[in-house]
């Protein structure tokens, strides 16, 4: 066992607490360094690409109706301008598979890359309240100081300036977050019309905005390590051969100040000049150096201050960098593992069995029963019975359906419409209809009917039924 390995095994008790959490059980409040780099210039740049899609797509449309929408509340859903119904259950299955094999795979292969670059919770706490803060309280050692100040004039004006912004910057992601939910035509009326007519979207408002309000300005990074269920199945996900943010402990240590003009091979020391910067500007609190931990959301703060330093010491960059363990471990370049193929052919399999669903879905779900408790009538040669339909229109535009007998041959009369069922977008529609069918084409007792559902000429869906008649 090497030198190394000794040092980064004694390390192992940090694993005993958690980094935000004093010894009497308390907070710890961390005020991270203002992170400066390529990485963090780098995801400032995804960040804002981001946050105009977030608030961009829910004004985009189709025909009238979102491109996305996740009513929980009506059931409704929308995803790239497809509508899912109740009906669409099975899709929605395959798809809620689909993304959690998906995130699996990202996962095992790429690590939180998720967590530092597109999480909501890390750009709208990393990139946008926190720069809030560092532009009203000053970097970390003047935020320090003014927390500990008393409540003098200073105090209460850079508090009341930060917790108005906070509180306003709250009440727009929680006017996003509804628009998701229920449009923004209905959230722009909940606005603009009196608030007596509105007072339970009014009531939602005000409880995201405050919910917002107190994850970003006091809950922050816990979050992260006590609720998000991502976070807490990194445990079971990363493994040695994952990349993530690594520290190269096999450059690094044995960790020594630097002196100017010293030979660091020849003292033994590694290329870690225990400058704790890295800490410094760690957002949970975390020393990297003492390994892959599960409150680290691959922020990269750690690798900008990191290289700083390198750069600054003449020391090559990328001490603290991408990397799996077992490409810091075995000096080895990056390679697929089994588990990853395995994930990767089933998410194949899943793609593409979801894509033919999507593809072969109907505009159209319809439904032919016979009424039940009713008899088969005799009319001369013709035989008719009676049915329950269900049309339902799930598509964008008005569609004129008509219902044809494609076997056997015979007639059917729709009570209640001359030719055509006219349904609006979204529109459902029920009712009767009679079948009438020669004694002749009858297979007996029981003949299976295939009903066509046509726009036009255009087959939308086929239905089949029983049709009953006499005892040959
Ligand atoms: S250890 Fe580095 S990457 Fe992980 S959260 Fe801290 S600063 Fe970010
Ligand atoms: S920033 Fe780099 S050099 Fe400084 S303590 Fe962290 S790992 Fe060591």
């Amino acid at each position: 066992m090497s030198n190394n390995e000794d040092l980064y095994r004694d390390t192992e008790s940090f694993r005993d607490s958690v980094a935000t959490i004093s010894e009497d059980g308390k907070r710890v409040f961390i005020r991270p360094k203002k992170p400066k780099g390529k990485f963090y210039s780098a995801r400032t740049k995804v960040s804002i690409a981001l946050l105009i899609l977030l608030f961009g797509i829910p004004f985009l449309k189709l025909n009238g109706d979102p491109l996305f929408l996740f009513n929980i509340l009506e059931r409704k859903f929308i995803v790239f301008g497809i509508i899912f119904w109740p009906q669409d259950f099975i899709l929605f299955v395959l798809a809620g598979i689909t993304a959690v094999v998906g995130v699996i795979l990202f996962t095992v292969i790429y690590g939180r890359i998720w967590c530092g670059w597109m999480c909501p919770q890390t750009i709208f706490l990393e990139m946008v309240f926190r720069k809030i803060e560092y532009k009203i309280d000053g970097d970390y050692g003047q935020q320090k100081k003014l927390a500990k100040m008393p409540w003098n004039i200073e105090k209460i004006r850079k508090r009341s300036l930060k917790w108005t912004l906070f509180y306003l910057i709250s009440f727009l992601i929680a006017n996003c977050f509804l628009s998701y939910i229920i449009g923004t035509d209905e959230l722009f009326k909940i606005i603009s019309e009196p608030p007596a007519q509105h007072v339970g979207g009014l009531m939602s408002l005000l409880i995201f905005t405050t919910v917002f309000f107190f994850v970003f300005s006091w809950f922050r990074e816990q979050a992260c390590i006590v609720v998000c269920p991502y976070g807490r199945l990194q445990g079971v996900l990363l493994d040695k051969k994952s990349i993530q943010v690594s520290y190269d402990y096999k450059r690094g240590e044995n960790r020594g100040k630097f002196r100017k003009n010293e030979d660091r091979k020849a003292l033994e020391k590694g290329d870690c000049i225990d400058c704790n910067l890295c800490v410094a500007v760690c957002p949970t609190g975390i020393d990297i150096r003492n390994g892959s931990q599960m409150e680290c959301v691959n922020c990269t703060a750690c690798m900008d201050a990191c290289d700083s330093v390198m750069e600054k010491v003449s020391l090559p960059l990328g001490l603290i960098r991408y990397a799996s363990e077992e490409m810091v471990a075995e000096k080895k370049p990056f390679t697929y593992s089994k588990r990853m193929i395995a994930y990767s052919s089933v998410l194949v399999v899943l793609v593409i069995t979801l894509t033919s669903f999507l593809l072969s879905r109907s505009d159209i779900e319809s439904t032919v029963l016979r009424v039940p408790g009713t008899l088969y009538k005799q009319e001369g040669d013709k035989i008719m019975n009676m049915y329950n339909y269900k049309i339902l229109n799930k598509s964008h535009e008005h569609k004129d359906l008509h219902i044809e007998l494609i076997s056997p041959e015979g007639e059917i009369k729709v009570i209640g419409f001359e030719s055509t069922i006219s349904l609006e977008k979204q529109e459902f529609s029920e009712g009767t209809l009679l079948i009438y069918i020669n004694k002749d084409q009858l297979d007996g007792r029981k003949t299976q009917v295939d009903l066509g559902i046509y726009q036009g000429d255009v087959l939308l869906e086929e239905v089949d039924t029983k049709f009953n008649g006499p005892r040959n």
